[in-house]
């Protein structure tokens, strides 16, 4: 079995998986805390990659190339551009791209080096993400958030899809540019900043990746959930339970 690599963008989210690790020993490169060790049962290197799509790049990199993973799952928040999604949703991509790369002259979103616009990531990991993150949401997820966190996100029925996930280097929270994500982007269900820089990463690497993403905001003006406490009372639980359950899956 190869060493699975496992990304979060902030402290809270890596806190809980950090506690669960046996046999740890950690690692610092490049101002990065890399936790080796066993978790559920699986050979595994976490850390916490910082916000951005170069901060996640860098760190991909670090894990495929210096600590010789075979796979990475990315686990985080992201704001809501498709309609019907709303906060506590979760979402797995299917495809990544970056909503910021414009090249007068080349399609929207190319990737000069790999003349694409949109990256797939691993059909059997993405699967199986998919299924893991479902089993949470219904049947974990509402008994880790406390009630009344439950009833101030407004977290009622929550459910997952997949599809593709933009991501670039700005939180988006204004009405226009949700609405011009949604018309311009394939399939579009959310946006975040470090996803398909971790999928160009593992492209050029040729390495299987999975991103899974809970609905923290609705990239509007209207957003009135507190993206701190969302954190700190659901996406911390969230990574976790997702994590925990697509391990377990994992043969
Ligand atoms: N106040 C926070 C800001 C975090 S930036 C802080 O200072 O720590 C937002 C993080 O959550 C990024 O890692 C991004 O991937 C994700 N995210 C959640 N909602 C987003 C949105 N509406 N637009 C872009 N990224 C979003």
């Amino acid at each position: 079995m190869m060493t699975i690599g496992i990304i979060c963008a902030m402290d809270e989210e890596i806190e809980l998986l950090t506690q669960d690790m046996q046999s740890e020993q950690v690692q610092t490169i490049a101002g990065r805390n890399f936790y080796i060790g066993t978790l559920y049962g699986k050979q595994t290197v976490l850390v916490k990659s910082h916000i951005g799509k170069v901060a996640a790049a860098l760190t991909a990199s670090l894990l495929i190339d210096h600590f010789c993973v075979g796979s990475i799952i990315f686990s985080g928040t992201a704001g809501g551009i498709d309609p019907t999604l709303h906060v506590g949703d979760a979402v797995i991509g299917d495809l990544t791209c970056q909503h910021d790369f414009k090249v007068p002259g080349d399609p929207l979103f190319q990737i000069p080096v790999l003349k694409k616009s949109y990256l797939k990531s691993d059909c059997t990991l993405t699967q199986l993400a998919f299924e893991a993150v479902n089993d949470y949401i219904l049947h974990e997820m509402l008994l880790d958030i406390p009630e009344k966190h439950l009833k101030a996100f407004h977290i009622q029925t929550p459910k997952a899809v997949i599809g593709t996930i933009a991501s670039g280097d700005e939180f988006i929270c204004d009405k226009e540019k949700n609405q011009w994500l949604y018309e311009h982007v394939q399939n579009i269900k959310c946006v975040e900043m470090e996803g398909a820089a971790v999928a160009q990463v593992c492209y050029e690497f040729q390495i299987p990746f999975a991103i899974i993403r809970i609905i923290s905001d609705g990239a509007n003006d209207d957003t009135h959930i507190d993206f701190d406490l969302f954190i700190e009372e659901a996406a911390r639980y969230f990574t976790k339970g997702a994590i925990k359950t697509l391990l377990n899956k994992l043969s």
